[in-house]
Formats: C-alpha cells, structure tokens, sequence
C-alpha cells in the first residue's frame, strides 16, 4: 500500500482503408503471403511514397472522436531501426509534429484521461518462425496505422482496462477499424511504473508488448506492479527495458533495454511535404462524424426512457444502437430493449453473427413485441414464435397463423378448461380449500397445459381463484 502506479497505454489501430498508407496495394488480410505487394512496400531503391488521402480521413475522425486537436501542419519522419521484416531499414511515422494531439477521455466515474497525441505511421511486416529458420510476409508493411499514445494518468490495471474499452469503443463508432485484438488490427503496450505515494516524481518504467487481449493488458499491468515492488522492497533497483508478456505463465519476460528517443536518429521524411489540413477539410469530416457512444447514450435515456444499464449495454456497439432506434418509441422501448439484449443478443453470438445480419429484422421484432403488448400472444408464446422467426426469417403473424398460436382471451373458452382442470384434480381443490394456496400455480400450470400455453395467463389464474373462492 506504500506504492503507487503510474501507467500509460500505447494503442496501435490497423485502419481498414482498402490501400495501404503509401501505394496501392490492398490491405486485405489472409491473402497469400507477399502477394500485396509493390517496389513502394518492399523498399525497394528510389520508390517514392504517395500519401493515401482516406489515411488522413481516418485521422482526423480519430483525432475528433478523441477529442483532440488537429494540427494544421505535420510532419513525417523517419524513424530508423534495423528489423527483418522492415525492408526500408526505416519507419514512416510522425515525431514532433504529430497530425493530432491533446485530448482525452472520460471513465464512469468522472476520471479524465489524457491523449498525448494519435499519430499517422506506417505498419512493419510480419516474420512467420518455422523448425529451420524464419520467413517474412511484407503484405503488412506499409498498411496505416494510427497510435494512440495516452498520458500517464490511471493508476491501477482497471483503468487501463477501461480506458482501452472506450478507446476501442469509439473506434469502432467512427468506423475505422474492425478494432479485433486477436487478428492484431488493434495493438496494446503498457508503460509501467510504480513510485512511493508521497513522491512526485515518475519512478523508471518498464514497457510491456505482446498483449493480446484486453484480460491479457490488465493481467500484465497486474504482474507488472507486483514485480517492480519485489524489486523495490528487496533492495534492487527498476531499470528501464521492453518486457514481453508470456500468455501461457502469466509473467512478463526482459526482452530488451528500452531505447531512447534519440537512439532512433528521427529526422523529417525527405519523399513526404508537410501534410496541410485546412479548416474546410475538418468540418467536412466533422459533418460525416457519428454521435459518439457517451452522447448515444444519453440519447436513448432522454428519447426513450431507458435505465443507464439499459442504455449501456444497447449502445455497447453502434450496430446495436441503430438496431434499436429503427423501430423503437417510448411504448415499446423497455420491452424492446430487453429483447434485443437477452433473446436476440444470446442467438447472435451464439451464431457468431452480427446485428446486420440478423434474421429477425428490427421491423419484424418490433411486430411481434406489438403482439405481445396487444394481448394476441403471451410473452411465452412469443418466446417460441421468436425461435421460429429467428430460425426461418418469417414474420411473427404467418408463424402464429401457420401454428394457430393466437392467445386465448376468450372466458368462456378458459372456464371449460377450468372446469375440467378442477374436475381431474379434486385433491388438490381439496388441499386449496384446506389452505395451502401455493397449490394455485400448480393448477395454473395444468390449464395453460391444456390450452397448449395459448390462454392468457393473467385471466387463467384471476378466473381460477375467483372459482375456488366462491
Ligand atoms: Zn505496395
């Protein structure tokens, strides 16, 4: 308890834009190796780079959604270092002059979090390890990436955790990045120190890569300050180094001293100009911008009355949040919301499928919620009617039409079902009578039996009390 964290988070977005960041090659992932590939991406000797204008787009948005500001001017520059699958020997990525910087983000409980800048650069291949040696696809190097680099400002591994959340969130608002960990389109490393509460001063920092998952990122910064303690209190020393988090045995490695900035000899890139973003280019993009998950949020509580988890958890995903504003009003909103997140959402991921591509569109589920509100089925009924609609895509009124599954609000129907419940079970009217009430649900259960779930379950045990209370 005498220490405290300090832990900053770098974030690495793949952009899906079809091109890379500096020829036309395509950015599609899983196609063979080195068959997205041009002199531009290799490195060949005196290709020049041409920068890809929805790059920028990309940026900007980012930038915007993170509430940064956007330079009128920035800069790329080379960083140099020596690695197998950079064939250029070099980085194109941004020093001093990033394209946008200081923003931040908000957590749930009020806590601001600073954005130091989300910079424009390009990615590095990939080396493929085999029994003899190693192989290299460069259909990665030079696809855009965009690093998001935040300022030390959370203290323990949850907020990382949420900070990454909202980062990725918002990502996937805008639209630019299918944000997916396991396939790399979203990268995570974590700055690591510990200091004595009273101190001021940053304590050394260990930096920690190779985290694949979102669990992984808030396990590691876990281990992470526990270690750095270790060192502490048994007398040793932080030193600054690149550590690598270990999956399966949940520790982090030493991988190697951390280089300096200058180690890199950054220098403005020769083949680019300075890239201009003019006001006009800002508002254009601002105009495409979505409204933001946070601002969605309040919308569906204001317009519709939702509960914050409610609004939570349907705007969890811009896909969702549209689902359910295509069809939704302040009648139906409630019932609405509950089944889209437990009916509709369970099935989906069972299925591994998105919200697009339901088999219940948002107009057919809003039918059959009417159908429920009306009193023509029951909420159990409609459970079965649902099923059907996912299975086959019908609409609920041929499905209960085809399965005659029209809810019985007819009396008199349900007092010859009554009648007949009462007349095969004279014990348990007996046990009723003798004052053990809990009998009731039973006999409800048997008359919803006999009218094959389709009376009204409100009715049958209103008429069924009011018989054996007479
Ligand atoms: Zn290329």
């Amino acid at each position: 308890m005498k220490y405290e964290a300090v832990i900053g988070l770098e974030v690495h977005v793949q952009l899906n834009t079809n091109s890379k960041i500096f020829c036309g090659c395509s950015t599609q992932f899983g196609n063979s190796p080195n068959s997205n590939v041009c002199p531009v991406c290799t490195g060949m000797p005196g290709a020049l780079p041409v920068l890809n204008e929805e790059v920028v787009n990309s940026a900007i948005k980012i930038g915007l959604g993170l509430g940064c500001k956007i330079a009128q001017e920035s800069v790329f520059a080379r960083k140099q270092y020596f690695y197998p699958d950079s064939p250029k020997n070099y980085q194109i990525s941004q020093y001093d002059k990033p394209t946008t910087y200081d923003g931040s983000v908000v957590l749930k409980n009020g806590k601001k979090l600073g954005i130091t800048r989300a910079h424009i650069e390009e990615d590095a291949g990939k080396l493929i390890h085999i029994q003899d040696g190693s192989l290299v696809d460069f259909n990665r190097t030079t696809m855009p990436l965009i690093e998001i680099v935040s300022e030390p400002d959370m203290r323990i591994p949850e907020e990382a955790y949420e900070y990454l959340m909202i980062v990725k969130q918002i990502l996937r608002y805008l639209e630019v990045s299918d944000c997916n960990m396991e396939e790399g389109s979203l990268r995570c490393d974590a700055n690591i120190s510990i200091r004595p509460k009273t101190q001021e001063e940053l304590g050394v920092k260990a930096e920690v890569k190779n985290l694949n998952s979102f669990k992984a990122v808030q396990k590691a910064i876990y281990y992470e300050i526990e270690r750095q303690i270790d060192v502490v209190e048994s007398g040793g020393k932080v030193i600054q180094e690149t550590r690598l988090w270990d999956e399966k045995k949940e520790i982090t490695l030493s991988m190697r001293s951390k280089e300096e900035a200058h180690d890199y000899r950054y220098f403005p890139e020769p083949d680019l100009p300075p890239l201009v973003i003019s006001t006009e280019w800002i508002n254009k993009i601002k105009a495409s911008m979505p409204i933001l998950p946070s601002r969605r949020k309040e919308k569906l509580m204001n317009d519709y009355g939702l509960s914050e988890y409610d609004a939570d958890v349907l705007t969890n995903e811009k896909d969702f949040a549209d689902y359910f504003e295509t069809v939704a009003t302040r009648r139906n909103a409630k019932i609405l919301a509950n089944w889209i997140m437990v009916e509709l959402l369970a099935k989906l991921n069972k299925k591994n499928q998105n919200i697009q591509d339901s088999p219940v569109s948002a107009e057919n589920l809003a039918k059959l919620i009417f159908l429920i509100q009306n009193n023509t089925i029951s909420g159990k009924i409609a459970k079965i009617v649902f099923e059907e609609m996912f299975l086959q895509g019908k609409t609920a009124d041929l499905i209960i039409k085809e399965k005659n599954l029209v809810q019985i609000t007819d009396t008199k129907a349900i007092e010859a079902a009554i009648d007949d419940v009462l007349e095969v079970n004279k014990g348990a009217v007996a046990e009723y009578k003798a004052g053990k009430i809990k009998i009731l649900g039973f006999m409800v259960g048997k008359v919803m039996q006999k009218t094959q779930g389709k009376a009204n379950p409100g009715l049958v045990n209103k008429m069924l009390k009011e018989k054996l209370d007479a």
